[in-house]
């Protein structure tokens, strides 16, 4: 590893151009990780097999997509047939140091196992993401994400840790001591979802008379969920909390923990892992594959370069991405930047226009001094759909009598935006438990 500057945390891995990079990296790395999931990996093996690939195969003239696509669905399939961890697994037993499981939000969880050289590797990615994200020695992070189970709890904690910062494991609930602990500690960072923080700042005012933006945080490393990126909210709690808000923290337990976060330049999250990820972008529908050029939009499909426990070979995301540009940030770095967009199963169809749940978080954000930012899109399965519904947790201080005038003030201004129409619905504040693990914005009615 080079040595890491003011701006760069391994400024070789993070500035070698896309060209260099695929040239004297990726194809080795790759045809090693094929390999590796030939000798090790039952569940690779018969894939391999049914697609007519053998062995031989890995040689410099492999083509990737030659493979099928694999998703979570696959990786459940086989966990669920073969307990406790599938035949995915490539490693002995006594190669595996940590298991954790995914956040679970549409599925039931994955146990996800990493060696000590997958752990290794993974803290890598992550002390690249915080680093870019303005993490340093000096400051003292308290990191508020699940530690039971979840990566982004222990694993996150060690990518923070690595960067040098100082790290206090404090976890989901129990807000109110956590506010006395900031007050008595007085970090300067705070590692949370999105959606807490307005939580976080009501308990605040409302039990300790205090004002959020008096205490010692400086900076707040939001990962876990959208909402980072919706600039109104992002607004709000900066201005509430008088911090800067750091979208720090994206990537996904069964892959990567952390691949991405955004510099001090705000032009989106950077991909930071061209060594350790290939990636891929999809037409969801259609499946083919899309160049990583600036404005294309379709699903990120990833390839482990350097993963011993469960290597994945074009593993479907079903996340949603928009590249936004190239190696053309002022920070150096070479890698693409993105924006997510959304679940590419969640995409809706409303009247014809193709619009992603967390896109109404803008205008919810808008209204932070009544609403929590807090909602659910309400779908019947029927389809086509002329509008949607959509249930808001609305602040308790708003009276009955301000509640009808809001919500159709709130109904207007999306009616403008996107050109779909919402009824708005009213949940009471606390409806949404969106601390613990990523909120799902879709909820299906009957
Ligand atoms: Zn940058």
């Amino acid at each position: 590893m080079s040595e890491v500057t003011d701006e760069l945390w391994n400024p070789t891995a993070e500035t070698m151009s896309v060209e260099e990079f695929r040239a004297t990296i990726e194809t080795p790395r790759l045809l090693r990780q094929l390999r590796h999931a030939w000798a090790g990996s039952e569940f690779w093996r018969d894939r391999f097999a049914a697609s007519g690939i053998d062995a031989a195969d890995f040689t410099d003239g492999f083509n990737l997509r030659d493979l099928p696509f694999v998703d979570k669905s696959d990786l459940l399939a086989d966990q669920a047939e073969y307990p406790p961890f599938g035949r995915l697994v490539a490693v002995s037993h006594d190669d595996i140091r940590r298991v954790h499981r995914t956040s679970g939000t549409t599925s039931r969880p994955f146990l996800t196992l990493l060696t000590e050289r997958d752990s290794e590797s993974t803290i890598e990615a992550g002390a690249r993401a915080f680093w870019c994200a303005g993490v340093r020695p000096s400051d003292t992070v308290v990191h508020c994400l699940s530690y039971c189970m979840w990566s982004g709890g222990l694993t996150d904690h060690l990518c923070l840790e690595r960067t040098g910062a100082t790290v206090i494991p404090f976890g989901v609930g129990n807000s109110r001591y956590l506010l006395e602990l900031i007050q008595t500690v007085r970090p300067t960072c705070i590692s949370c979802t999105p959606s807490y923080l307005p939580r976080l700042a009501d308990l605040c005012r409302r039990e300790l008379s205090i004002d959020p933006s008096t205490l010692s945080l400086q900076k707040a490393l939001f990962g876990g969920e959208p909402g980072a990126q919706d600039a109104g909210f992002r607004e709000s709690i900066e201005r509430e909390w008088a911090l800067e808000a750091v979208d720090a923290n994206y990537g996904m337990s069964d892959v990567l923990s952390i691949f991405g976060s955004e510099c001090r330049h705000r032009s989106g999250l950077h991909f930071h892992s061209q060594d350790i990820l290939l990636p891929e972008l999809i037409d969801p529908k259609t499946r083919d594959t899309l160049p990583l050029d600036p404005g294309a939009q379709g699903e990120l499909v990833l390839t482990h370069l350097f993963r011993e426990a469960q290597p994945l070979f074009r593993f479907r995301t079903h996340d949603v991405v928009k590249i936004l540009g190239v190696g053309d940030c002022p920070c150096g770095r070479s890698g693409f930047r993105f924006a997510v967009l959304g679940r590419s199963d969640d995409m809706l169809i409303v009247k014809g226009v193709n619009l992603f749940p967390a896109a109404f978080g803008e205008y919810v954000s808008r209204y932070g001094d009544q609403l929590t930012g807090a909602y659910r899109v309400l779908l019947s399965d029927q389809e086509p759909r002329q509008s949607v519904k959509l249930k808001v947790e609305i602040r308790a201080t708003v009276d009955t009598a301000q509640r009808d005038r809001l919500a159709r003030e709130l109904e207007g201004l999306i009616r403008g935006g996107l050109s779909v129409c919402v009824n708005v619905v009213w949940a009471e504040q606390g409806t949404f438990n969106d601390a613990e693990q990523k909120p799902r914005l879709v909820e299906l009615t009957a």
